[in-house]
């Protein structure tokens, strides 16, 4: 049998910040395991970079586009928390069943499994605490009434809202500030850990990307220190950290890294519906060409893209050359699989340096940090690996690594 998985993502974990840090816990497993620079998805977006992570698909396959989007078939914004403002200004009690529920049940296309679901189809068990992409074959009631019942792995642990099992964890407040979530997370996963509950677990932890958008990328020290205090946890409850790698492989790595901000920009196309929130941008409209073209010029955005002829084009500035893309990491597949989404708006562009585009609320994170775009800081992600071979080049691969894994131990 194979070692079972503990998956950490620290969400908005730069490489530099990983790399330089002598926080216990993560100078720890950087010790003992294998390290590189991989890459996220584009939009570099937490909702798209998730789905990725737990299906190992692009947006082109799982089809979750950006945090705004437009729904074709309902004839409605989607948005899955870019602030509260924009959460608000799209309605309320539709924006957090959106986040909640249908990112999972309805909008993850049904075409891909995720991680959960592969893996419990060999008889392992999942567990996920606190991802929002979270699908599986269990159903789950929720602890606050007025939620349906959903799906995920056998042990699933969301935010308070629907949780499998009564660890004794703390009710969360929702006051990132204080860092909450991750001390959620902690307590939920040392219960798991203490009792062996798990093949796999997808450890989340949210609260470094919240006080980065605040502060700036590579000066959130202390909501670090509270990411390495959450994983020190899980090691504690294995008997300290030899005991934790004795027991577990493991994967830590973030979805999507931050670029620091300084400039609001708003874009509107006159009879087009643009969507944009942090460092992307999306126009839905009936002649791509056209669309593109009005944003020649445009100080704030860097790069647009769209398909003519099932061929990607990119124009920055007014000169178009699909090499353009070949300044960002992995720039041509990552442009692609985003348009192929059959979600996404007929045109997407990339944020200038420094700039972060206003959510629907009029949110933005100027002075601090943001992400989403195809731009080498906003794309590169720590990816470390103990005890599973080489770390992917991909966010992509992540799932494929750990399903090798269990596959290679039950075939011996
Ligand atoms: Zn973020």
């Amino acid at each position: 049998m194979s070692r079972p998985v503990v998956l950490i993502v620290i969400d908005g974990l730069t490489p530099a910040m990983l790399e330089a840090t002598d926080l216990p816990a993560l100078r720890y497993l950087l010790d003992n395991g294998t390290y590189r620079r991989a890459v996220s998805t584009f939009p570099s977006l937490t909702p798209v970079c998730l789905a990725s992570i737990a299906t190992g698909a692009g947006p082109d396959e799982h089809h979750i586009p950006h945090l705004v989007w437009w729904n074709r078939a309902e004839q409605r914004l989607v948005e899955y928390g870019s602030s509260f403002g924009a959460v608000r200004a799209a309605g309320l009690a539709q924006g957090i069943r959106d986040t909640m529920v249908n990112l999972n049940e309805v909008h993850l296309s049904s075409d891909v499994d995720t991680i959960y679901e592969t893996l419990e189809d060999t008889g392992l068990t999942a567990a996920a605490i606190n991802i929002t992409t979270y699908r599986g074959r269990t159903q789950h009631r929720a602890v606050i009434p007025g939620l349906p019942v959903i799906s995920g792995p056998k042990r699933l642990f969301f935010f308070s809202v629907y949780e499998s099992d009564r660890t004794g964890a703390p009710i969360l407040i929702p006051n990132r500030n204080q860092g909450s979530v991750d001390a959620y997370a902690a307590s939920v996963g040392k219960w798991l850990v203490t009792r062996d509950g798990f093949d796999f677990l997808v450890y989340y932890l949210p609260d470094y990307d919240f006080a980065s958008h605040a502060k700036g990328p590579g000066v959130a020290h202390e909501a670090l220190g509270r990411s390495d205090a959450a994983v020190q946890a899980l090691m504690d409850a294995a008997g300290g950290p030899d005991a934790f790698l004795d027991r577990y492989a493991v994967l830590l790595c973030s979805d999507h890294g931050q670029t620091s901000v300084t400039t609001p920009a708003k874009i509107e196309i006159p009879g087009a519906l643009v969507t944009a929130s942090n460092r992307a941008g999306m126009v839905y409209g009936d002649d791509p060409r056209a669309l593109a073209c009005a944003l020649d010029g445009e100080p704030s955005v860097e790069a647009v893209m769209f398909l003519e002829n099932s061929e990607v084009v990119a124009r920055r500035n007014g000169d178009e050359d699909i090499a353009i893309l070949d300044e960002y990491p992995d720039g041509r597949d990552r442009a692609r699989r985003a348009l192929l989404n059959p979600n996404a708006g007929e045109v997407i562009f990339t944020a200038a340096d420094g700039y972060e585009f206003v959510d629907l609320g009029g949110g933005h994170h100027a002075g601090g940090g943001s992400h989403g775009s195809l731009a080498a800081s906003d794309s590169d992600v720590p990816m470390l690996t103990v005890g599973l071979g080489e770390p992917p080049a991909s966010i992509l691969g992540i799932k494929e690594t750990i399903v090798r894994h269990f596959a290679a131990g039950a075939s011996k």
